[in-house]
């Protein structure tokens, strides 16, 4: 068994004092006061949260779509054009060192879990490999690599906008029918089922441009009892094309037409109306949350005062994972309704902090939309633990939830955490993943591969 000793463990109870916590077969089997005298092995004990949201081969980007193109008002330009330039050549090998880089880089943040919304199945061209779950396979195995929990989402992409145009270029290859995805469903069932005890499966229709209501229902049947995920309402342009073809707004429609219950997650959720937000937030349903892409895509800013005002369940999800960073996609999303309303602490309420808000919202709804059974400090918990040293100038000595507020707004949090344990895996020891050197060497080898052809 390992015994993690914790000056200040926040657990269901709140914040306390010389903890010790016993880990075994990925579960927290005790926790209990520390014996007297005990050396702690970290400052601060946390739930580490899952990371909701990610398209794993898009770090691979990260920096590269920052310029403008020829016309100023196509902002989407380098972005989309890059992209493209990556899906035609990316291989399974590439893509498996990509994402096992960045899930590395997931838990050096603090995230114990990843859903990955995988959407790249196909070789280029659209042309199927052998195995139709190649690719989910390598996420897989990146996941098994790099230790991080993973949430299979495979992803249904039918077409390429609401008026069924056929997929081209480089979307071939995310592209599948309802009858091929049930295949490749069934495939990566298979997979996760081979590979470590807290992975787990769950669907994802793309958005409601890239999936009909066929392939709609088929993905909710394929989910079952697991999560179901789909990018809803991101974009003004997204939404006045739902609009024109269904005579409602994608959350609208969306509410409308299915049960949707806390196996749902919704990403982005920027474009919604007062009664939208309204109206999901009494779902018990996550809108999944992407601050950091949502502000670097210049998408729109999420209703959070009102949604959290109303109860509504939240997670963060670092999505193009342009940068990866827990504690700052919770800064984005504070700092972005203060200047919205022109407020402060505009997400705290009068019992807990902001930082303490944002961290509890993150636990909770990133566990409840990977169906991992974490998010809490508890016995029988999988043991999905956030180890922070606060000893040093970042974190200066802070305790509770002002802890968190310094992690979080100090901007310095990264450098304070020292161990993160994914279902009992100790990956990060001293603020470093356990496997960063080879991981990591096999990445740069990877980006020198493809940037001679960029
Ligand atoms: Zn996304």
């Amino acid at each position: 068994m390992q015994k993690i000793i914790a000056k200040q463990a926040l657990t269901p109870n709140g914040w306390e004092q010389d903890v010790e916590i016993g880990v075994q077969g990925g579960r927290i089997v005790h926790l209990q006061a520390a014996p007297a005298g005990a050396k702690p092995t970290v400052g601060l004990a946390l739930p580490a949260p899952l990371n909701l949201h990610s398209h794993a081969f898009q770090r691979a980007m990260s920096g590269l779509t920052e310029a403008r193109g020829p016309d100023p008002r196509d902002s989407f330009w380098t972005w989309r054009r890059l992209m493209y330039k990556f899906l035609d050549q990316l291989t399974p090998d590439q893509i498996e060192a990509i994402a096992a880089q960045v899930f590395l880089e997931m838990l050096e943040a603090g995230y114990a879990g990843v859903a990955e919304f995988h959407y790249l199945h196909h070789d280029a061209g659209g042309v199927p490999y052998a195995n139709l779950a190649e690719l989910s396979e390598r996420i897989i195995a990146a996941a098994s690599q790099a230790g991080i929990g993973l949430t299979l989402l495979p992803v249904l992409y039918q077409f390429g906008g609401l008026d069924k145009r056929p997929l081209a270029g480089g979307q071939r290859r995310f592209g599948n029918d309802p009858e091929q995805f049930t295949r490749l469903h069934e495939g990566a069932r298979q997979a996760i089922a081979a590979g470590a005890q807290d992975f787990r499966i769950g669907v994802a229709p793309h958005s409601l441009r890239a999936v009909d209501k066929f392939g709609l229902d088929r993905s909710v049947d394929l989910g079952g009892s697991g999560p179901i995920h789909m990018h809803l309402a991101e974009q003004v342009a997204e939404v006045d094309e739902v609009l024109a073809h269904v005579n409602a707004r994608p959350t609208e429609w969306l509410l409308a037409n299915y049960n949707v219950d806390p196996n749902w997650c919704l990403i982005h959720c920027t474009q919604m109306t007062e009664q939208e937000t309204q109206a999901l937030a009494h779902t018990g349903a996550v809108a999944g949350l992407c601050p950091i892409t949502e502000s670097n895509l210049g998408d729109g800013i999420f209703n959070g005062t009102h949604y959290l005002g109303l109860n509504g369940k939240v997670g963060f999800g670092s999505d193009s994972n342009v940068h990866i960073s827990l504690f700052d996609e919770l800064k984005t999303l504070e700092y972005s309704q203060r200047l919205r309303d022109k407020s402060r602490a505009a997400l705290a309420t009068p019992d807990r902090s902001t930082g303490r808000v944002l961290f509890d919202a993150a636990v909770v709804g990133g566990a409840q939309a990977g169906g991992r059974d974490s998010g809490v400090l508890a016995v029988g918990k999988t043991a999905d633990i956030l180890g922070l040293d606060l000893d040093n100038e970042w974190g200066a000595n802070r305790t509770g939830d002002m802890a968190l507020d310094t992690l979080i707004f100090g901007g310095n949090g990264q450098h304070c955490i020292s161990d993160v344990w994914s279902a009992g895996r100790h990956m990060v020891k001293q603020g470093r993943h356990i496997a960063r050197e080879q991981i990591t060497k096999t990445f740069i080898a990877t980006m020198a591969e493809l940037e001679q052809d960029i």
